[in-house]
């Protein structure tokens, strides 16, 4: 740098892709005239030293300091040309462009006299290159003009002003030049000289390092490419680049440097990682803390290695943690599904310490033990979803032996399970597996594997059986054994079951030449069936063969030497009596099941049976706080108080909603505890088609029922509400729940006495649940009860005739009644016999009358109405029956569409004929009422249809013209109609 040179840094900013850099520009002063503070010798032209005529210099003083200045002043003369040339100005390699600053003061050409007419006010600036310092010789034309120099402010006679110029001399190219002032006329004072270039200083952004530059390019060029090198430790894909302004200033850096692996930037360079940091890519990011899990490294680590006793799977990151291997899982156990089927489940819960991984998944080995032997149980047992791979804590053991011991062992893996088999085994690892040995100690029941005939006679067959053996055989088999006639086309078809403690038997009394069909199966000692049964067909001899005449009868009651069972069942075959001929039922048409029959029931407990009638509630019922029960709304009445819909939220239970039966304030201990003895009685029964007890508060004074609650209610006034919207399949589906609900009562024993379309309780599913049992209920709760002769109150219309006549509740009264819901379900909630009195209704069924079909009533499902409605109680079918029956036709909805007879005079009654007083109907308003089709009053106004005998000429299409579209209002309509025209219409009910 030039001794004399001054460096002025200058700051500025400017704006890089968005992004402020600060750039500092430095000037290189190549001549300074005022620094030199002395004269200059620069040469001038003319050469006539001394005259007045052309630059002189001029010493003065400034501010109290001396200077040296060059004035020249004529401005009387014409033409004026004086040069003033500076000394050999040296440049700088690859600094082609010099910035001129002049400082100076001209004098204003009007403060002279009468020489403004050749007076000047501005001078040129000349410059000239050259290779060498040429000394004093001079030519004005070697010199090129830069620009004409005017000043801002000229000076008058007693002011003086600087001005300050900065002109720019480009293109340099040699290895100096010359500077010239060439005045022209002017009176002026050059005060100061000084010439700079500017460069852009040494720097260092973004970790790379660039080199002090002169400012600008070469020839014509703004910018100047200068390129960087990466700081220590730090690279860059693209080598860095940036720019240097012709200000001298930076711009646009370009390729970015950025610290190596195991070192972070930190002030323009790259450090080490420090201890227990790593850093494992080329980033400008700093340095991670090591991973848990990882040993810690000296400084300047790539990555942290693995802790002992801790691994990485191979698709983990590897700046990622370390997981140690799972432990064992824990609480291994077995669970017996079915023993009988050798099946049996193991669950585990997931290991205690997972190593801190989710991948955790298991696998099962399993080993079978005949004493000490033990051996991999392979093919023979099946493990079910899988062995290994099971992502679940549980798996399906099947087809074990029973007596076996059978060892399993669960092993916990993960994605770092490999390393465990990997390196020497070390001591603290803990162990990943969880061993369990367990054996099925049943008895699986032997199969029969065929039946033969030993003996017989006319009414006699001796039969045995042989079985494949079972290891262990078990001590003690017994068989069942069912027979019946194979030809048994009677309505009455005879089933035997037999439970038998041998494999032979003897069976008399049979009928002479009938041909039997038997059928065998081995039972478990607890009872369940073996494998598959054995069926076998055999005769009674025709004729007494010779050999055998003597003997005569063969065998009495007892049967030789085995314990006998014997449970008979004589189903009743419902025999169908259409009017119109269906085929005839075959032998499948048997809808009874023998192994329905074996079952153990329970019976219901009459809580009455209690001496205190709260030992019932505590021993049937569950106790609910208060707290847990929240009433929402009134949904009905019950006898001993509002029903309510609400909340039950007891802890342990799920949150649902409940029907809240209340008791009155002001109740008598009698009240309270015959409204309890309702959930002492349901609280026993646990059924799908009977409405579930939830529990009771009976602690506090307000004593409340808490059952499910049944959204659609009462099953009554949910059929009216959509008369004729059901199909047939539905309104049957129905049935059948009520019926399972009824055949569970009866298999337990209990006699409903109340079975009514009102006491049955729907939900949101449709299912139909079987309610209300109450002790008092039948006296005292429903509004059907009428007191009867023999005393007592009873639903007429729903009960049977024994019942009624000498109070003769049954399972087979409660059939009557199933049989009075299953019209009431299929006329829609129709009253049973209509507007009769109770009185009209017990003279028509004691004189053999019974309820016409329904409307559209499928005429299977009529036949089973009016079988449960036979007056001889021993021959209405039984509720498994029903439940039988109707499951059939569910299963084959074709037998439904076979409609009974219908007759609309009977059906729709005395109010479809005439008014009520028995007069004809005087509007059609009226008559519409009448048959509750009010909702299509106005149809038929605004059809124009507005006397009766216009209706009386209506025809079908007519009704669905007029907007009657449901099929089954249609038919009311129509029906009603054709009852009206039929002016002989009867008042009798249907007789069977
Ligand atoms: P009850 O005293 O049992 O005859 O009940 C009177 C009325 O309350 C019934 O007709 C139903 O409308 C209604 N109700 C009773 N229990 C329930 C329930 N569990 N779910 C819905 N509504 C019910």
């Amino acid at each position: 740098m030039d001794s004399r040179g001054i460096k002025r840094l200058l700051f500025s900013y400017v704006l890089i892709n968005g992004i402020f850099i600060t750039l500092q520009t430095k000037e290189e002063v190549l001549l300074d005239m005022r620094a030199s503070g002395s004269e200059l010798g620069w040469l001038t032209w003319p050469y006539e030293q001394g005259s007045k005529q052309g630059w002189e210099v001029v010493q003065r003083s400034l501010n109290g300091s001396q200077l040296y200045t060059y004035t020249v002043c004529n401005v009387g003369e014409h033409e004026q040309d004086n040069w003033l040339r500076t000394t050999f100005i040296q440049r700088r390699p690859s600094a082609s462009r010099v910035f001129v600053e002049l400082q100076f003061i001209v004098r204003d050409c009007n403060s002279f006299d009468g020489s403004s007419l050749t007076c000047k006010e501005t001078f040129n600036l000349f410059s000239s290159e050259s290779d060498a310092d040429i000394g004093t010789s001079f030519r004005k034309g070697q010199f090129k003009k830069v620009a004409t120099i005017a000043p801002d402010e000229i000076t008058s006679r007693n002011e003086l002003r600087i001005n300050t110029e900065t002109r720019v001399v480009e293109s340099l190219s040699r290895k100096g030049f010359y500077l010239a002032f060439q005045d022209i006329g002017a009176c002026m004072a050059l005060l100061s000289v000084r010439v700079y270039y500017k460069t852009c200083p040494a720097t260092v952004k973004s970790l790379a390092a660039f080199p002090e530059t002169v400012a600008g390019g070469g020839v014509n060029q703004a910018l100047r490419e200068v390129a960087g090198a990466c700081a220590k430790n730090a690279v860059s894909e693209e080598s860095p680049r940036i720019y240097c302004t012709m200000d001298g200033e930076w711009v646009v850096p370009v390729g970015q440097c950025q610290c190596m692996p195991g070192y972070e930037a930190v002030n323009d360079t790259c450090r080490d990682c420090q201890p227990g940091f790593f850093k494992a890519f080329v980033s400008n990011d700093a340095c991670e803390l090591c991973p848990v899990n990882t040993k810690q490294l000296s400084s300047g680590a790539l990555l942290c290695l693995c802790a002992e006793d801790f691994y990485r799977a191979p698709d983990d990151p590897t700046t990622g943690p370390c997981s140690g291997l799972p432990s064992a899982p824990r609480e291994l156990v077995a669970t017996t599904t079915q023993l009988a089927a050798g099946k049996l489940q193991l669950s585990w819960s997931p290991p205690e310490d997972t190593g801190g991984r989710s991948d955790i998944s298991y696998s099962v080995e399993c080993r079978r033990c005949e004493g000490t032997a033990c051996q991999p149980c392979g093919e023979k047992v099946r493990l079910e979803p899988a062995s290994s791979g099971l992502m679940d804590t549980r798996v399906e053991v099947s087809e074990l032996e029973p007596h076996l011991n059978y060892t399993f062992t669960v092993e916990a893996h993960s994605g770092v399970s490999l390393f465990a088999s990997q390196g020497a085994p070390r001591s603290n690892r803990p162990p990943s597996t969880s061993t369990l040995t367990t054996a099925l100690h049943y008895t699986d029941p032997p199969k029969v594997t065929s039946m033969r005939l030993d003996e017989r006679s006319l009414t006699s067959l001796s039969l045995s059986w042989a079985v494949a053996p079972r290891r262990p055989m078990p001590q003690s088999t017994r068989y069942k054994l069912t027979y019946r006639k194979k030809d048994d086309n009677l309505d009455v078809t005879t089933y035997t079951v037999l439970i038998l403690e041998k494999s032979s038997v003897q069976i008399s009394d049979l009928s002479p030449g009938t041909a039997y069909l038997f059928r065998v199966q081995a039972l478990s000692p607890e009872g369940s069936p073996g494998g598959s049964s054995i069926e076998d067909e055999f005769e009674t001899l025709t004729e007494v063969p010779l050999s055998q005449s003597n003997t005569g009868v063969i065998f009495g009651a007892a049967v030789g030497g085995a314990a006998m069972l014997m449970i008979v069942v004589v189903v009743l075959l419902i025999r169908k009596r259409r009017r119109r001929s269906h085929t005839r039922q075959g032998p499948e048409d048997t809808y009874f099941s023998s192994s329905e029959q074996l079952k153990p029931l329970k019976t219901y407990v009459d809580p009455h049976t209690y001496e205190d009638p709260n030992m019932a509630i505590l021993k049937f019922a569950s106790e609910i706080h208060p707290s847990h029960v929240t009433k929402q709304k009134v949904i009905g009445a019950g006898e001993f108080g509002e029903v309510y819909r609400g909340i039950l939220k007891a802890p342990g239970r799920k949150e649902g909603a409940v029907a809240i039966k209340t008791l009155k304030p002001g109740y008598s201990e009698k009240q309270r505890q015959d409204f309890l003895s309702e959930a002492s009685i349901m609280g026993q029964f646990s059924h799908q088609n009977i409405i579930r007890l939830e529990g009771v508060v009976t602690k506090f004074k307000h004593a409340m029922i808490v059952t499910e609650y049944m959204e659609n209610g009462a099953l009554d006034k949910y059929l009216k509400d959509r008369d004729g919207e059901m199909p047939s399949f539905q309104l049957v589906g129905m049935m059948h729940g009520i019926a399972a609900g009824m055949k569970y009562l009866s298999d337990m024993s209990y006699v409903h006495r109340d079975l009514a379309a009102r006491n049955i309780l729907v939900n949101n599913n449709l299912e139909c649940k079987v309610s209300d049992f109450g002790l008092s209920r039948v006296l005292e709760d429903d509004p059907e009860g009428t007191y009867t002769t023999s005393g007592g109150k009873i639903p007429i219309r729903w009960t049977a005739p024994e019942a009624i006549a000498y109070r003769k509740f049954t399972s087979a009264s409660d059939v009557w009644s199933f049989g009075i819901v299953m019209w009431e379900v299929m006329a829609f909630g129709e009253r049973p016999y209509w507007d009769m009195s109770n009185c009209e209704v017990m003279k028509a069924i004691n004189e053999a009358f019974r309820l016409p079909a329904p409307m559209d009533c499928p005429s299977a499902v009529y036949q089973l109405m009016l079988q449960c409605w036979l007056q001889d109680r021993s021959k209405r079918p039984r509720f498994p029956d029903i439940v039988s029956l109707l499951d059939k036709l569910l299963r084959s909805p074709e037998s439904l569409k076979a409609i009974a007879d219908f007759d609309p005079r009977v059906s729709i009654r005395l109010p479809s004929t005439s008014g009520s007083d028995g007069s004809p109907f005087r509007s059609v308003s009226e008559w519409l009422e009448s048959i509750k089709m009010s909702q299509y009053s106005e149809n038929f106004t605004c059809a124009g249809v507005v006397t009766m005998d216009q209706v009386l000429q209506m025809k079908n299409v007519d009704i669905k013209n007029i907007g009657v579209r449901l099929p089954g209002h249609l038919k009311r309509i129509a029906y009603s109609i054709l009852g009206l025209k039929d002016q002989t219409s009867t008042l009798s009910v249907f007789a069977v």
